[in-house]
């Protein structure tokens, strides 16, 4: 059991990555509070789970819901170890359709969500003088990439104070990293398959349909397949628990190398 005794807060958990998140979680010996805005989702989820899971509403952008969020995790199981901030949105627009107001919906989930949540969660963090705090950001949070200008901007600025809370958490014993995925199966990127399900085999075709058209649109990449939900779940697993001991203000990528460097082969 990787995280026995933790008690964990995993944001935007009703589905996707957040949901093969809490259920790993869970499965290592994790009690997890399942923060979403899809109630109904997350309420299955959570019941689906059982008595290690516990289902709050939270719109990541209403700090009064944070700290309605944190009390209820106390009451529930007590203070959190970890917080996951998943929850996010994708907007498709390049810069000529970039609003003010898609930049303001885009920041406010992906950034000032998680923001919040580092400052309520972190405080109580910081007074019980342990936790980790896993920081979703994307491997737009890397590199550019065209048609999501909001999005991106959203993903390097949550890298970026990934580091600076790192910095002011860590004398409390609170450690605050990045994790960067790469294309994953969920419903953000209309790509649905089982939440726990594993990948094909190295050059093995996925018997789900969707899955495998969507493996061939990564067939570029150095691992040419899309990744699964359970690949990054695992990944934000090690950063949740003690393993991971000795990181803080990093990034950690899982992105089947999408953003390894170019590939040369051709040119000689
Ligand atoms: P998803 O759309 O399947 O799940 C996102 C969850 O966040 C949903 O349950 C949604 O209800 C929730 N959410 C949205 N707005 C919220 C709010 N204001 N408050 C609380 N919850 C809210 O997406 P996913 O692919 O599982 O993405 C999870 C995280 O991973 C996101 O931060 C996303 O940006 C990031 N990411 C995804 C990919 C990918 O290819 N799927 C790649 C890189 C990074």
């Amino acid at each position: 059991m990787r995280l026995e005794n933790k008690i964990a807060i995993i944001t935007g958990s009703a589905r996707g990555m957040g949901e093969a998140e809490a259920r790993l979680f869970a499965a290592e010996g994790c009690r997890v509070i399942l923060a979403d805005v899809l109630d109904q989702e997350g309420k299955e989820v959570a019941a689906d789970i059982g008595a290690a899971a516990h289902f709050v509403h939270l719109d990541v952008t209403d700090e009064a819901e944070w700290a309605r969020a944190l009390e209820e995790c106390r009451a529930t199981y007590g203070v959190p170890d970890i917080l996951v901030n998943n929850a996010g949105v994708l907007r498709v627009a390049p810069l000529a359709e970039t609003t003010k107001a898609l930049l303001h919906e885009v920041l406010d989930i992906n950034l000032v969500g998680p923001v919040i949540g580092m400052r309520v969660v972190g405080a109580a963090m910081a007074a019980a003088g342990r936790g980790s705090i896993v920081n979703v950001s994307s491997t737009g949070g890397l590199v550019g990439m065209s048609m999501i200008d909001a999005y991106v901007a959203s993903k390097w600025a949550l890298r970026g104070v990934t580091k600076a809370a790192a910095i002011e958490l860590g004398p409390a014993g609170v450690r605050v990293n990045s994790l960067h995925p790469g294309g994953v199966a969920t419903p953000m990127t209309g790509v649905i398959g089982p939440v726990l399900g594993e990948p094909p085999a190295p050059g093995a075709t996925d018997p789900d349909p969707a899955l495998a058209a969507a493996d061939e649109r990564s067939a570029g990449q150095p691992i040419a397949r899309t990744g699964r939900p359970i690949e990054i779940a695992r990944l934000a697993l090690f950063l949740a628990s003690d393993e991971s001991s000795y990181s803080t203000g990093s990034e950690f990528v899982a992105d089947g190398g999408a953003t390894a460097g170019q590939d040369l082969s051709s040119a000689f």
